[in-house]
């Protein structure tokens, strides 16, 4: 959309008469901001802090650039040496504004400066004069900085929350401080925003019995790159990452999160069902930083490893660049997601386009993503004897396997194509910007 037309109609308004002058959209379809406080999407991916969240926000905004958007990505500045604007293509860049100190600070405690993330993002605005009709945030401390947006400039707001903390604390020992303001900031949000994405009928499903029956929810699963996990089979996917042709290989890939559930994965691998498969392999991918959380939680795992005996069979692989994570999906029989909680999970839906079957927690979007006996096995989470057992019988059995790798393929094509879901996203923020300019009595028509 031409937005320099909507802001003179805006400011023309008041002289506007009574009949709602048309304006057409060229194909060029105007400006968007996705705001993502802590997941910054020009960053590597797989370390700590640093995973799906990411990936979405990159991953839209390059799928709505293609889609004649032109995408602004927000996210806070982490490292002073970090550049301040990163320009993916010319549609799409993300922005790193500064709100507190230029460096890394846990999600926990970025709250505070939330008000200066707005005020920069004003700011922004201003020195570039421009202003974003459709503000679409990511997590709940975006969700914050959306609505404080929205107090003082007419914007349509879009929330995915990535993770629900009246979900998220039902799974874990310690709540921390934060968690009060995170409710009441999911709550005011749901009920508030003009559009929220679920990315899962469960996720969904949760918002409305654990924290409002109010407010406008529509579900848009998450997506992958289709062309990139796929591109490999399984033969040259091993030889390129050095794994023998008859190896059995299981695979677990992102963050070193005690809610990831790493722990029941080795503990399935030490048990004899699955210990049986001669040339038998674990490969763990993801990055950690040492003396850091994710640091903290490798190194557990890896005693772990040790006290059950499966060192010579297990491979800490490290960070994987996403794209060459496709030759280690492709290499893997089985890929397992054994977190305790997902609300999505790009990594089931990104071994499953590599025709992988996944052995998965029956949680969350997990529960949407894996057809359960089709492409791959739901078991409960934390359980590793129902792990060792549904990991056991895809090895036993090639035949199945294969079955169960291509349905895999079909479902992703079918359902988490990243393109179809930026046209149903695309889809959705017309109808956004047509009730905006409604509201501001104008009209606005796609051609
Ligand atoms: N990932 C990666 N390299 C790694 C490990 C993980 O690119 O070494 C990516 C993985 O491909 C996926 C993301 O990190 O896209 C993890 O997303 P997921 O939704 O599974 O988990 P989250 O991080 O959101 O908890």
């Amino acid at each position: 959309m031409r937005y320099d037309i909507m802001l003179m109609y805006i400011k023309l308004k008041p002289l506007i008469n009574k009949k709602i002058p048309k304006i057409m959209l060229p194909k060029s379809r105007g400006k968007i901001a996705l705001i993502s406080v802590h997941g910054d999407p020009a960053v590597d991916i797989g370390k700590e802090e640093a995973g799906g969240q990411n990936v979405y926000v990159r991953q839209v905004g390059e799928a709505l650039s293609r889609q004649g958007w032109q995408v602004d990505m927000f996210t806070r500045c982490s490292d002073a040496n970090q550049e301040k604007i990163v320009e993916h293509n010319s549609n799409c860049r993300t922005i790193r504004l500064t709100a507190g100190p230029e460096k890394f600070i846990a999600r926990q405690k970025i709250f505070n400066y939330l008000p200066e993330f707005v005020e920069e993002f004003f700011n922004y605005q201003h020195q570039q004069r421009t202003i974003y009709p459709i503000v679409h945030t990511n997590y709940w401390l975006s969700a914050w900085v959306g609505m404080a947006i929205k107090k003082r400039q007419s914007i349509q707001h879009l929330h995915t929350y990535h993770s629900l903390g009246a979900v998220k604390y039902r799974s874990i020992n310690t709540i921390p401080l934060i968690a009060k303001t995170r409710l009441r900031v999911e709550k005011e949000c749901l009920e508030n925003a003009d559009m929220i994405i679920a990315t899962s009928p469960q996720e969904e499903e949760h918002m409305r019995s654990l924290v409002s029956k109010k407010g406008n929810i529509m579900v848009i699963p998450c997506g992958t790159n289709i062309d990139c996990f796929g591109s490999v089979d399984q033969v040259s996917g091993r030889a390129k990452i050095g794994v023998d042709a008859d190896a059995k290989v299981v695979m677990y890939a992102g963050r070193f999160d005690e809610r990831k559930g790493i722990e029941t994965l080795v503990r399935a691998i030490a048990r004899d069902e699955v210990k049986r498969h001669e040339n038998l392999k674990l490969m763990i991918v993801g990055g950690s930083t040492p003396g850091e959380k994710d640091g903290m939680e490798r190194d557990r795992i890896g005693e772990l490893v040790e006290e059950l005996g499966i060192q010579d069979i297990t491979e800490f692989v490290g960070r994987v660049k996403h794209e060459d994570l496709a030759s280690y999906y492709a290499a893997a029989d089985i890929c397992v997601v054994p977190s305790h909680y997902e609300p999505f999970g790009l990594v089931a839906i990104e071994a499953m386009a590599s025709r992988t079957p996944v052995v998965a927690s029956n949680v969350g979007g997990l529960k949407f993503s894996v057809d359960d006996y089709k492409t791959g096995l739901l078991v409960p989470p934390q359980d590793e004897v129902a792990f060792a057992k549904g990991i056991d019988s895809i090895l036993a059995d090639d035949q199945w396997r294969q079955e169960l790798s291509e349905n895999a393929r079909k479902r992703v094509e079918d359902k988490f194509s990243w393109d179809g879901v930026a046209t149903q996203l695309d889809q959705q923020y017309m109808v956004e910007l047509n009730k905006l300019c409604a509201e501001l009595g104008l009209l606005v028509s796609a051609v």
